[in-house]
């Protein structure tokens, strides 16, 4: 038979990346091998749960071999283990690109994980569990029948290439998928039943297909001593003499009969439909593990079931870590397993779950739906509905649950912030209950985190808003112009420094019916001063309005107003955004977008206002000199030059740095009293320079 294969035999070199992957798992040492098994069989439960699918809309896929089913037979005398499962099985096409040609994104991702010290036991999450086979076997043959070709065989010892073969006069096996693992020498405990029900036991557990051994019992039987001569009624030389039993010395004989059966190895009923209080969190995380592939324990896990008008029972985990690829946009996440009455649907269903709460992981076992349910139906499906609605609650009880210890749910809130805020942006809905899952670092909760509802508890008396700030980094908001004032007078701001607050803050507005207010931007009002103070203010407005008029005619359209400002106290200026435009962080955000549509800078962008601070000595000089002089040129070179170091403090980017740089050296010149004319002059023409000399002595002052 070989022979006959071999002539057609076509053979395929491994894609490169595969190659290396194959060699480093055959040539490193990996103590924990046996995860080879868990991967195989979970490799099988997915065709199962592929053809089972197909079935459920037109039943005659089965037809082929309508049972499905796992079996494990281990061969000693051959020394090989199958794992044979009668799932979708593969096409030819299917077994050139999925064990070898084609490499998923997850090898080279694997490879470097690999390197960096990561267990080999986290194949699984990579895609690439196949190739864990060649962790125990020196030579591995696929055989494989898919509905829509013929029976074919794969076949390689790895180095550099494999085989495939059309099979023709093999054992057929209607449809499905036959691995069969050379085993090498010293990995022959896996031909052991004990072995392979352990490892069953430990990781494949929760596999909802049956998974068989095909095992040996040796069975005692008395026989006559005439009957002694029949010709032998059990296979190749099973039957073998033992002692005659001394007391009874009679004419009988025992012997030993050796049969073959296929035992179910797994037995449990699925683990959601047991009571919570019964299962141990080793069960749970045992399940999420076989769930997820992941190889940490889950973080926190909900178990409930909803009855009434309608019946389901779910089971819900957090994961400790965001995957590698969470926000990768070419790939849909939804981790939600779909089950109707205990039969597996699909894998993922999107409308399960909202695509902000992707991360967590679980199954759904629905008592309503139609077990013929398709893609389509789904989409308008009502029940699913309600499921939807019922996930999300209990997702938020969950974290809920997390924030109640601190190390959790820093470690939850590190990983999955994000998708929180997506949440609040999204789903108006549950807005209010997202915003209280929200932590952030502020002016005073040092290096922990506050919530929103610890930070109303702060509130000073008569404070009605709820402030915060939003830049780039911590660093970079933390001794903003715009927290001065705010700082004085004791209020505490919120630094929100991921590019997503921008968006959420947007959709948030309020938290426990207090206003968020931004602290860069207009309508910011503190106004608790007494009578006295306020009419202070007002006058020293008043002598600044003149000065208001003159800055604004220096910088033209560069801002929409000056007016005197209510929130700094240590600068002499800042540039705040009107409070429904972006904010000076936004527009760096949209700046960085590189496909964003140009056309919404227009008037979206930040129209800035500039507001300056009446206390500041620059601004009473200038002030002065401003009215002394109304074209006092050093009077428009200062504005320019405040303007655009205003422009830095508030978090947005220079336009023009070089006209700025320019500026800043001949102030450097002037205060090193170097004459223009002597270095060349390059800088004469700067714009905002346009008259030199004689401004020396004025510049000189305003240090
Ligand atoms: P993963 O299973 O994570 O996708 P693997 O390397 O384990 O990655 O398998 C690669 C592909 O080979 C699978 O996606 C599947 O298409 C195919 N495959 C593997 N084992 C089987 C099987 N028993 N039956 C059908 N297809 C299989």
């Amino acid at each position: 038979m070989a022979d006959v294969q071999m002539a057609d035999a076509e053979t395929f070199a491994f894609q490169a990346d595969i190659n290396q992957l194959l060699s480093l798992i055959i040539n490193t040492f990996y103590s924990n091998k046996e995860i080879f098994l868990r991967e195989l069989i979970s490799n099988s439960s997915d065709a199962l749960d592929k053809i089972r699918f197909e079935s459920l809309t037109d039943k005659s896929k089965l037809d082929a071999q309508p049972e499905l089913f796992i079996r494990i037979v281990p061969d000693k005398v051959n020394k090989t283990l199958s794992i044979i499962d009668s799932g979708i099985g593969m096409t030819k096409a299917d077994l050139v690109n999925n064990l070898g040609t084609i490499a998923r994104s997850g090898t080279k991702e694997f490879m470097e994980a690999l390197q960096a010290g990561a267990d080999v036991s986290m194949i699984g999450q990579f895609g690439v569990g196949f190739y864990s086979a060649y962790l125990v076997a020196e030579r591995v043959i696929v055989t494989t029948k898919h509905n829509d070709d013929e029976q074919y065989i794969w076949e390689s010892q790895a180095g550099g290439s494999f085989t495939v073969t059309r099979d023709v006069d093999g054992e057929q096996l209607g449809r499905g998928t036959k691995i069969t693992l050379f085993l090498k020498e010293d990995q022959l405990e896996y031909l052991e039943e004990r072995k392979i029900k352990d490892l069953v036991k430990k990781h494949s557990e929760f596999i909802s297909y049956p998974i068989y051994l095909w095992t040996e019992k040796t069975t005692e039987k008395e026989i006559s001593d005439d009957e002694d001569d029949e010709p032998k009624k059990e296979e190749e030389g099973a039957i073998e003499e033992i002692d005659e039993g001394k007391e009874t010395k009679s004419k009988k004989k025992k012997i030993k009969e050796v049969s073959h059966e296929w035992e179910l190895i797994n037995k449990q009923k699925p683990i959601w439909l047991r009571k919570p209080e019964e299962i141990t969190k080793e069960e749970y995380a045992a399940f999420y593990k076989s769930l997820t592939n992941d190889w940490e324990e889950h973080l926190a896990v909900k178990h409930f079931s909803v009855e009434g008008q309608l019946e389901f029972k779910a089971i819900l985990f957090a994961p400790k870590r965001a995957p590698f690829d969470l926000f990768d946009t070419r790939k849909k996440m939804n981790n939600i397993k779909l089950y109707v009455r205990r039969v597996f649907i699909m894998d993922n269903c999107e409308e399960l779950i909202p695509e902000y709460l992707g991360f967590v992981k679980g199954v759904v076992d629905s008592e309503d739906l139609p077990l013929n349910i398709s893609r389509e139906m789904l989409q308008q499906n009502k029940i699913l509905k309600v499921i939807r609605k019922n996930l999300v609650k209990k997702c938020i009880e969950m974290f809920n649950e997390i924030a109640e210890n601190k190390e959790d749910y820093n470690m939850f809130y590190e990983a999955f912030s994000k998708n929180l805020k997506l949440g609040i942006n999204e789903d108006s809905q549950n807005r209010a209950k997202f915003a209280a899952l929200l932590r952030y670092h502020s002016t005073k909760s040092g290096d922990e985190l506050t919530s929103l509802k610890d930070y109303v508890t702060r509130m000073k008396e008569g404070q009605k808003d709820i402030y915060y700030i939003t830049g780039e980094s911590k660093k970079a908001v933390e001794n903003s112009p715009f927290l001065e004032r705010l700082k004085q007078k004791g209020y505490e701001v919120l630094y929100m420094v991921d590019a997503i607050d921008e968006y959420a803050i947007g959709q948030l507005k309020e938290y426990d019916d207090k206003k968020l207010v931004s602290a860069t931007k207009e309508g910011l009002k503190l106004d608790d001063d007494s009578e006295e103070e306020k009419q202070k203010k007002e006058e020293k407005k008043k002598s600044f309005e003149n000065l208001c008029k003159i800055i604004n005619d220096i910088l033209g359209d560069k801002v929409e107003r000056v007016v005197v400002s209510d929130r700094i106290v240590d600068s002499p200026c800042c540039l705040v955004t009107g409070e429904y435009g972006w904010t000076a962080n936004m527009e760096r955000i949209m700046k960085a977008q590189a496909l964003r549509d140009n056309s919404m800078g227009g008037y979206m962008s930040s129209k800035k206002t500039m507001e300056i601070n009446p206390d500041h000595g620059i601004m009473e000089e200038l002030r002065k000199r401003a009215e002394a002089d109304k074209n006092d040129k050093s009077v428009k070179d200062l504005v320019l030059l405040l303007f655009e170091t205003a422009l830095l403090t508030s978090g947005f980017s220079l336009e023009e740095p070089n006209t700025f740089a320019a500026r800043i050296h001949r102030m450097l010149k002037l205060g090193l009293s170097i004459d223009e004319e002597e270095t060349g002059g390059e800088d004469a023409d700067m714009p905002a320079l346009e008259e030199d000399g004689g401004e020396e002595s004025k510049m000189e002052e305003v240090d």
